[in-house]
């Protein structure tokens, strides 16, 4: 087997469609010790599927779009393949020159600190099993360019795990130059920045996405300090090419859509307004070509505090109540300090002032449960200069949402390279107060409470079996057990363990 000349690749926390309910990746940030290998591929991550040729049938946007660069910019189909992580006997040999992988946490520096110092429990998932691939034999003996890119690429900075090239920033308009220099064997030096590319030049899929994933844009404009630059240029693709991605996915059976953007409220925006006639029409015609399900991937609550009306008319669109249970998306809390917004999001509730933010949440949440929307939220720890107010702040925003179903994700806050907060210090198990610990147990009680309904919601867009679904509630009523011990301790302020 020569192998092709190009391996899109990824390990196996990337490279699956989590029985179709994307939160159960989450258990990829779990120490590996936890769970047995057999159960995490049969419960949690379970293989997408493999063509003959060892190629993947779904991989992530990001891979699918760099592989339709790839073909656009003249290599050859022959020459490039996304493969998968189980059978790359079939995809790398003496011809590979370049690996290329794709990773949103290949070292688990984001969401996995704080379970690993919470619980001291060792190496997550994530990066026991992409290490697992960089140190795969058949890479080992042909010696390829290892490359990564990806949302967490940057994590690899400083690390000596045996990639070769970290690739931070956009794809298509950059890294198929950069492989042909490689192929022509010059020096590519050990990181590169891709190019910032317009939404007209955002390719089609050549292959369905896990998750169903359909990019509509790139980018935003509220500018948060711990966000990074490539974000500040909002972009929106075509109509015609984000349906034709729609129908790559419906062909290969991937019937449940996420229309991905930082905010889908501003798709086709040319200011902070939203174009109402264009992402009324998009979301229409994504529904006409008949998936299971639609759901949007961000939101901006502001957005959806400023244009209420609009967010009823797509739940009428999609069919919520009729054709599907409920929609999710994700959102950025934060925080409920106003000061601190001031400091890090000072756009964040534009044009609302800011003092009004734990007001435009509280009201979004009760849309949200009016509508049958199932908000995901990120709220972050030790932003610099958090003082004990905000965080108590934070606390309360959480407990006055505690009966609206949804998910409160508390991540500490971690320095990325080329954000303008870059140098600043990250926050950790040793830094944390008090009141950090209790609002981590508040956001650990809201999520215990929703965590039927939650389950509910999702087993519509599940692929898992009987027995799957018997196990996630068997783990349910477990963890509702096991996890109430160190709710108990964060609620008093203290550490978990
Ligand atoms: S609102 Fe979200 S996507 Fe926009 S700049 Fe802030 S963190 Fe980034």
């Amino acid at each position: 087997m020569s192998g092709k000349r190009i391996v899109l690749t990824s390990d196996a926390t990337m490279m699956s469609n989590y029985n179709g309910g994307v939160m159960l990746g989450f258990a990829a940030i779990l120490p590996a010790s936890m769970i047995s290998e057999r159960i995490f591929r049969w419960l949690f991550c379970p293989p997408v599927e493999a063509a003959p040729d060892g190629s993947a049938i779904l991989a992530p946007c990001g891979m699918r779009k760099v592989e339709a660069a790839l073909l656009e910019a003249g290599f050859r189909r022959d020459e490039v393949i996304v493969a998968h992580p189980d059978h790359l006997d079939k995809a790398i040999g003496p011809d590979t020159e370049i690996v290329g992988i794709t990773h949103d946490d290949p070292m688990g520096k984001i969401a996995i600190r704080e379970i690993e110092e919470m619980i001291g429990r060792g190496a997550p998932y994530n990066r026991t099993k992409f290490l697992e691939l960089v140190g795969h034999p058949l890479i080992k003996e042909h010696k390829p360019k290892v490359v990564i890119g990806g949302n967490g690429s940057w994590e690899l900075r400083g690390e000596d795990v045996g990639v070769d090239l970290i690739y931070l920033g956009e794809g298509e308009r950059t890294f198929p130059s950069i492989c042909r220099k490689i192929v022509a064997g010059e020096d590519v030096g050990g990181e590169i920045e891709g190019e910032i590319v317009p939404g007209d030049e955002i390719p089609v899929n050549m292959g369905a996405t896990v998750g169903g994933i359909v990019e509509i844009g790139r980018g935003c404009w509220r500018g948060c300090s711990f966000c990074s630059p490539t974000m500040r240029r909002p972009r929106h693709r075509p109509i015609s090419n984000i349906l034709k991605d729609a129908e790559v996915n419906i062909r290969a059976g991937q019937l449940d859509l996420i229309l991905h953007s930082e905010d889908a409220f501003q798709y086709g925006s040319a200011g902070s307004e939203p174009n109402r006639e264009m992402l009324l029409d998009l979301v229409r015609r994504v529904k006409d070509l008949g998936p299971r399900t639609v759901d949007v991937s961000h939101m901006s609550l502001a957005s959806v505090y400023h244009h209420q009306d609009l967010l009823v008319e797509i739940t009428e669109i999609v069919g919520i109540g009729t054709d599907q249970k409920y929609m999710s998306a994700w959102i950025g809390i934060e925080t409920g300090s106003p000061r601190l917004l001031a400091k890090h999001m000072k756009n964040k509730t534009k044009p609302a002032p800011l003092e009004i933010w734990p007001e435009i949440v509280k009201e979004c949440y009760g849309l949200f449960s009016d509508q049958s929307w199932l908000p995901v939220a990120s709220l972050v720890l030790g932003l610099p200069g958090e003082t004990e107010e905000d965080v108590v702040l934070t606390t309360e925003l959480v407990e006055s949402l505690k009966e609206n179903v949804g998910l409160m994700l508390p991540l500490f806050f971690t320095p990325i390279g080329e954000t303008r907060l870059g140098n600043a210090r990250g926050f950790g198990k040793d830094r944390a107060r008090p009141e950090h610990w209790e609002l981590v147990g508040t956001c650990l009680e809201y999520n215990l409470r929703h965590l039927k309904s939650l389950h509910r919601y999702y087993s519509e867009r599940m692929t898992a079996g009987l027995s799957q679904h018997l196990a996630l509630r068997g783990i349910n009523l477990l963890s509702d057990y096991a996890l109430k011990k160190y709710l108990r301790r964060m609620k008093r302020g203290e550490p978990p363990n």
